[in-house]
């Protein structure tokens, strides 16, 4: 389809292709322009040093920009302590500095330290703290570090603050290329976590903590990464406004002076790699440009937030990511084919020993028995299907054989093991599990939805991803022909770039079952998998099971898909108001009273059972 509209509009196609590098191009000129910016002040004015602290400030703002779009637009942490993690980062520097003597490296390193451990230390206080909690929590911090910091006079000099903060030894344009070189680190630190394990796990939790602990991802681990780099990035920017300002005093971290940070993430586009720099850039511009109305320009910000958040919700880098310059390709359907890439399927398990199993599991919501002593033993090289109507307890077994419930009675085994007691844990174990209900990332790429699947196997961690070590290189590359080969198997290769949410519903669905795959389960749960599939990606799906099954693993099968069910499954337990009615080869099965008579009421179910 694409070919024809080519030719008839290569004049447009050779627009697009031009537009789809502006963003490189305005990189570039911005870089050199940077570069060359303390000889154009220099040639042009008398005040360049006044010129080159304005970008150098831009330049610290971005830096605590991109750290505040770490934790709100990757980790889902809503911060309003940021101005006081650089407070506390000039504290550090200044302290080093004026008061011990060190040189201003040793400030900055402690400044990144102390970011760190105060974030880290916030987070691990409020865990259980929801997304508006967690801010109002953050902003307590805030006026804690304040506050403290004009209470204690000894180390921070009261409200008049330490003075004579000075970076020892370089030159106004040395320090200038400091602070760029650090915007720049930063910047790299920010895409190399975000385009990594690391940073789609952080994406993950932040989608849906309950999704990515079923993909053995750990949510508490990971927001607390996310949330201590965050940290660490924000004292940086502190120890480098010190130097910069000459000076530092708790002024420095109350909140109105956060404000700014937050316009330019929200103008720039919040979760954007380059969306803080380029709203940063735009703000301090238009700042400087009205200075001589200065007491405006909290007004003015103030009205720039609102006015952002209403005309462009997803900041400049979003909209224009969304426009036909910056989106990826349109992509295409495929038919689903090849086979499942064995790779990505653990060794086979005992075959003698259940995979998975639960005994007299029992769960009550209130009065209802949801699961009254279900019994289910899934065997190692089999497809075990539980069907049963609707509200007769499916979907609550299996959240307590992953500890998604804590059952109220019975006991869970994995390979005979005790399962240990939290969900991230059992995944780990090799128990995955795919809701009923939808829980794509559906901002994520769809080829990202996959890779986030496989974080639970990869080995590297934050500093292998930074620095982009080895260890990392391996990994991607081996997860993204793995992720390949598993899309075109779902049929979704034409579609890797596209968001996960603009795919149709079958596509998703199909698209879920395949992360989880990705995740190398050895026991694959399936909540109604088969809901809104075309009979292609139900296909593809049976010999996803089949594959499973031939291969010593196991897959549990919750559907109503009676054609389905009895192709594939070897075993069905059949539950009925919380209990198990019946259980055997589908052949059995199907022509026992006992659920013939389950299903009495529902003349459709029984047509398709018989
Ligand atoms: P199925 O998956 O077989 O359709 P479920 O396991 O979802 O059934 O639900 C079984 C029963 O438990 C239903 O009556 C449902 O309303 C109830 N139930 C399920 N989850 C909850 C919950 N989180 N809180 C209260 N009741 C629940
Ligand atoms: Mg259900």
């Amino acid at each position: 389809m694409s070919a024809p509209t080519k030719t008839a509009a290569t004049g447009t196609t050779v627009l697009d292709a031009a537009l789809r590098r502006l963003p490189m191009a305005l990189t570039a000129v911005a870089a050199v322009i940077l570069l060359a910016w303390p000889s154009i002040t220099d040639f042009y004015s008398y005040n360049a040093s006044y010129y080159n602290g304005l970008v150098a400030s831009a330049a610290i703002s971005a830096i605590l920009t991109i750290s505040l779009n770490l934790s709100m637009g990757f980790g889902g942490l809503l911060s309003m302590m940021h101005t006081g993690m650089q407070l506390l980062g000039g504290y550090a520097v200044a302290y080093v500095t004026v008061e011990s003597g060190l040189p201003w490296p040793a400030g900055v390193a402690l400044a990144m330290l102390l970011g760190a451990v105060f974030s880290g230390l916030v987070l691990m206080i409020s865990l259980r703290a929801t997304y508006l909690y967690f801010g109002m929590i953050t902003l307590a911090a805030n006026l804690i570090v304040v506050e403290g910091g004009k209470a204690w006079d000894g180390v921070t000099g009261g409200v008049n603050g330490i003075v004579g903060v000075a970076p020892g030894g370089l030159s106004k344009v040395q320090f200038y290329y400091v602070t760029l070189a650090a915007l720049v680190i930063v910047y790299v630190v920010q895409r190399n976590v975000v385009r990594s394990g690391v940073g789609r796990a952080m994406m993950a939790v932040k989608e849906s903590p309950d999704t990515a602990a079923a993909m053995g991802i750990r949510p508490v681990r990971t927001k607390v990464l996310v949330f201590t780099l965050s940290g660490a990035i924000a004292g940086l920017s502190g120890g480098l406004y010190a130097l910069q300002l000459g000076f530092i005093n708790p002024d420095v971290g109350i909140l109105d002076n956060g404000l700014v940070f937050f316009v330019g993430l929200f103008l720039g586009g919040i979760g954007t790699l380059a969306g803080p720099v380029l709203g940063v850039a735009v703000i301090a511009a238009v700042v400087e440009l009205i200075k001589d109305h200065a007491r405006y320009t909290t007004l003015f910000l103030g009205c720039t937030l609102l006015l952002a958040m209403m005309l462009v919700p997803k900041g400049l880098v979003g909209t224009w990511r969304s426009t036909r310059f910056g989106r990826p390709p349109e992509g295409e359907d495929r038919e689903p084919s090849g086979a499942l890439p064995e790779s990505v399927l653990p060794g086979a398990v005992d075959p003698e020993v259940p995979a998975l199993e639960g005994r007299g599991l029992v769960k009550h919501f209130g009065g209802v028995k949801a699961v009254d002593g279900v019994d289910v033993s899934v065997a190692a090289g089999s497809v075990h299907g539980i069907i049963g109507p609707n509200g007769s307890g499916k979907s609550t077994t299996v959240a307590c054989l992953t500890r998604f419930h804590q059952a109220d009675a019975g006991e869970v085994l994995i390979c005979g093991e005790p399962a240990p007691g939290r969900p991230h844990a059992v995944a780990e174990r090799g128990v995955t599990r795919v809701f009923q209900a939808p829980h794509l990332f559906a901002q994520q790429s769809v080829l990202d939805n996959v890779l986030a699947g496989m974080r639970g196997r990869e080995k590297y961690g934050l500093p292998s991803a930074v620095l982009r070590l080895p260890r990392y290189r391996r990994r991607e590359a081996a997860s993204r022909a793995e992720a390949a080969a598993l899309l075109a198997f779902a049929g979704l290769s034409g579609r890797a770039e596209q968001p996960a949410g603009s795919l149709s519903h079958g596509q998703k669905r199909l698209l879920e079952v395949v992360r989880a795959v990705a995740s190398g389960p050895r026991v694959l749960i399936l909540d109604e998998p088969a809901t809104g599939l075309v009979p292609a990606e139900i296909d593809a799906l049976a010999r996803l099971c089949r594959a499973f099954r031939d291969h010593g693993l196991a897959v549990v099968l919750i559907e109503h898909n009676m054609d389905f069910v009895m192709d594939v499954c070897d075993e069905l337990t059949v539950i009925d108001s919380g209990k198990v009615i019946a259980s055997g080869p589908p052949a059995d099965v199907r022509s026992d009273p006992a659920v013939l008579d389950a299903y009495l009421g529902r003349p459709d179910l029984v047509e398709d059972l018989t």
